[in-house]
C-alpha cells in the first residue's frame, strides 16, 4: 500500500463492531473501505473451537493482555483486561454468550436523550444481525450473518442447577433475549455446526472478496489526521513502517472500549488538561473521553463435583480429552464444543429492583483464575455477576506514544450499592448450590469455602478473589452533556468526518453480555453513516 492511499471509509479495528462495519459499507460496491487491525488473521485453530476460549487469556499472538491498575476496592489487584488483538477482535476469543440485555437498559439509553435507541428501535438491528437456529419470532430473526444456537445436548450438571433454582422458586425462562429476560434456562452461544461465530468468520470473511474493501492486518494506528476540526485520515504504523491513509468521508473507530479513547486522546481529542499535560495538540477539548467506564465485576465460586464430567476431568486425563476430541470432530458436540457457560439465571437479589440486577450462571470447570491452570479435580464454577454497577472508571493514556497501554482504572465496588447487591447475588448463588439437586453433585465449596460464612467474610471474598466478564463500555459515552463523545448518530462531537462505533458508546451497561449489542450498535451505526452520508 503506498502512502497515498485513499477510501471513502477508514475503519480502526476488525472487532466486532469493525467487521460488521466494513461488511455493511461495502455491500453495494459504491463505497471503499479500509479496515485495519493491530491483530493477525484469525487462523488459529483454537479461535474457532469454542473451548479454546480457555487458551487465549494469556496469548499475546491474539490479545491485548492489559490489566488495570492496583484496584482499592479490589484488594488492590491488577486486574487481567483480555482484549482480541485479531480479525474478530475480542469476539474472536470471548465466551460465546450470546445475551442481549434487558429492553429497559435501551428504553433508557433513549430516555438519556438519545433519540432512536429505545429498545422498539434497536430490536429490528438484533433481528437483522441474526441467524436464529430456532427459527424467527418477533424477537429473533433469521437469514442474518451471526448464527445463534442451542447447546447440542443437556448437560447432567447444568440440569440439576435449573432443578435447583425450582427449589429456590425461580421461574424457568427459555429464551433471555424474547419477552422478558427474567429466570433460568440453557444459553444460547454464537455457534455455526458447532463452531465459532465471530464477526470476522460472520461478517468480514463472506465480504473479503470484494474488490471495493482492503483489509490490513498488523496496521496499528496512531493517529487520526486531521485538517483543522476535519478529519481526513489514520497515519498507522505496520513492521516498524508508518503509513497514511486518506478517509474520502469519514474516518470511523472501532477500537473498542479501551484501545478508542487511547486513539482519540492520542490524536488531541479528550479532556484538555491530560492532553496538556503529554504536550499533545488540541484538537477538541471532550473531557468525556476515557470517562464513564463500567464493566460486569463477578464473584466465582467453585465447587468439587461427583457423578458426572467436567472439563476437569476431561482437560486431566488424556483418554477422556481423545475421546472429546473425537467426538467432536465426528459430531461436532461434546466439551469441545461449549461456550463458557452452560446454563444462566437472571434474579433479582435486590427485592426493590423492577428488573434482574445479578446475572448468575454455572460453567462446567474450576480454576483459581480466568485462564489459569484448571483444578485437578472435577469441578464446576457457579458465578455472580453485577448487571448495573453504579461505579465508574476511566482510561486514560500515560504518554504520547501510541504503543504504550493506557492506564485502565475501573474503580471495581466504588459504590456502596454494588457491594451490597453483589453480596446479596453471591448468597443466592450461595443457596443454589446447597439444594438437594445439586447436592447428588456437588462434594464441596472448594472457593470460598465453608469458612467464609459472614457478611464481611463474603465480602472480602468479593474484594480479593472477584473478577470481571470483560465487558468494559462507555469511554466514549454517546450523549448530549458535557461529558458525552459522540451524539445519538455516533459523530464525534465538535468534530467532522468521524465517528466511534463499538462497545465504547454505551452510555451505560447494558444487563447481559455486549458481543450481541456491539453487533447492533454496528448493524445501526452502518445504517446511519450510509444514510446520512458524510459528517460534514
Ligand atoms: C475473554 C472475553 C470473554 C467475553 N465473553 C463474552 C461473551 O461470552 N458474550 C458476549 O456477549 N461478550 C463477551 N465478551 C465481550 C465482547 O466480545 C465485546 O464486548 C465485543 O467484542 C466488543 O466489541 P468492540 O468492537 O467494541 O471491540 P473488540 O471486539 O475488542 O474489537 C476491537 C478491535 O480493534 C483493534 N484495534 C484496537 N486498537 C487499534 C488500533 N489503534 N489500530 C488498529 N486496530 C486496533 C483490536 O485489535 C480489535 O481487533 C468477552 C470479551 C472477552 C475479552
Amino acid at each position: 500500500m503506498s502512502a497515498v492511499d485513499a477510501f471513502d471509509f477508514v475503519v480502526v479495528g476488525a472487532g466486532a463492531a469493525g467487521c460488521v462495519l466494513a461488511a455493511r459499507l461495502t455491500e453495494s460496491g459504491r463505497h471503499s473501505v479500509l479496515l485495519l487491525e493491530a491483530g493477525g488473521k484469525d487462523s488459529s485453530p483454537w479461535i474457532h473451537i469454542p473451548l479454546g476460549y480457555g487458551k487465549h487469556f494469556t496469548n499475546p499472538e491474539v490479545n491485548w493482555l492489559y490489566a488495570s491498575e492496583p484496584q482499592a476496592g479490589a484488594g488492590n489487584r491488577r486486574i487481567g483486561q483480555p482484549r482480541g488483538k485479531v480479525l474478530g477482535g475480542s469476539s474472536s476469543i470471548n465466551g460465546l454468550l450470546y445475551i442481549r440485555g434487558q429492553r429497559e437498559d435501551y428504553d433508557r439509553w433513549r430516555d438519556l436523550g438519545n433519540a432512536g435507541w429505545g429498545y422498539a428501535d434497536v430490536l429490528p438491528y438484533f433481528r437483522k444481525a441474526e441467524d436464529q437456529q430456532r427459527g424467527p419470532d418477533e424477537y429473533h430473526g433469521v437469514g442474518g450473518p451471526l448464527s445463534v444456537s442451542d447447546p447440542s445436548e443437556p448437560h447432567a450438571l447444568a440440569d440439576a442447577w435449573l432443578a435447583a433454582a425450582e427449589e429456590c422458586g425461580y421461574r424457568r425462562n427459555a429464551d433471555f433475549n424474547g419477552a422478558a429476560q427474567e429466570g433460568f434456562g440453557y444459553n444460547q452461544w454464537t455457534l455455526r455446526k458447532g463452531l465459532r461465530s465471530s464477526a470476522a468468520t460472520a461478517y468480514l470473511r463472506p465480504a473479503r472478496r470484494r474488490g471495493n474493501l482492503r483489509v490490513v492486518t498488523r496496521a496499528l494506528a496512531t493517529r487520526i489526521l486531521f485538517s483543522g476540526r476535519r478529519a481526513t485520515g489514520v497515519e498507522y504504523r505496520r513492521g516498524g513502517i508508518l503509513g497514511r491513509a486518506t478517509a474520502r468521508r469519514e474516518v470511523i473507530v472501532a477500537g473498542g472500549s479501551f484501545n478508542s479513547p487511547q486513539l482519540l486522546q492520542l490524536s488531541g481529542v479528550g479532556p484538555a488538561s491530560l492532553l496538556r499535560d503529554l504536550g499533545i495538540p488540541i484538537v477538541a477539548d471532550l473531557p468525556g473521553v476515557g470517562m464513564n467506564l463500567q464493566d460486569h465485576y463477578t464473584a466465582r465460586l467453585a465447587y468439587e463435583c461427583t457423578g458426572a464430567s467436567t472439563i476437569n476431568d476431561v482437560v486431566g486425563s488424556l483418554g477422556k480429552g481423545l475421546a472429546a476430541a473425537v467426538r467432536y470432530a465426528f459430531l461436532r458436540k461434546g466439551p469441545l464444543a461449549m461456550g463458557s457457560s452452560y446454563a444462566t439465571g437472571f434474579i433479582r437479589a435486590d427485592p426493590a429492583s423492577v428488573t434482574p440486577d445479578i446475572q448468575t450462571s454455572i460453567s462446567l470447570f474450576s480454576s483459581d483464575k480466568a485462564g489459569d491452570k484448571l483444578h485437578d479435580f472435577p469441578g464446576i464454577s457457579l458465578a455472580a455477576r453485577l448487571l448495573r454497577p453504579e461505579s465508574r472508571g476511566s482510561v486514560v493514556i500515560q504518554s504520547a506514544d501510541a504503543l504504550q497501554a493506557p492506564a485502565i482504572r475501573p474503580n471495581y465496588l466504588s459504590a456502596e450499592k454494588d457491594c451490597a447487591v453483589l453480596l446479596a447475588g453471591v448468597k443466592a448463588t450461595r443457596r443454589l448450590a446447597e439444594t438437594a439437586a445439586m447436592r447428588r453433585y456437588v462434594v464441596r465449596e472448594h472457593d470460598p469455602g465453608p469458612s467464609c460464612a459472614s457478611d464481611a467474610d463474603l465480602l472480602d471474598f468479593l474484594r480479593l478473589r472477584g473478577g470481571i466478564a470483560y465487558h468494559p463500555v462507555g469511554t466514549c459515552k454517546m450523549g448530549n452533556d458535557a461529558s458525552a463523545v459522540v451524539d445519538d448518530h455516533l459523530r464525534v462531537r465538535g468534530i467532522q468526518g468521524l465517528r466511534v462505533v463499538d462497545a465504547s458508546i454505551m452510555p451505560l451497561l447494558v444487563s447481559g453480555n455486549t458481543f450481541a449489542p456491539t453487533i447492533m450498535i454496528a448493524e445501526k451505526g452502518a445504517d446511519m453513516i450510509l444514510e446520512h452520508g458524510d459528517t460534514g
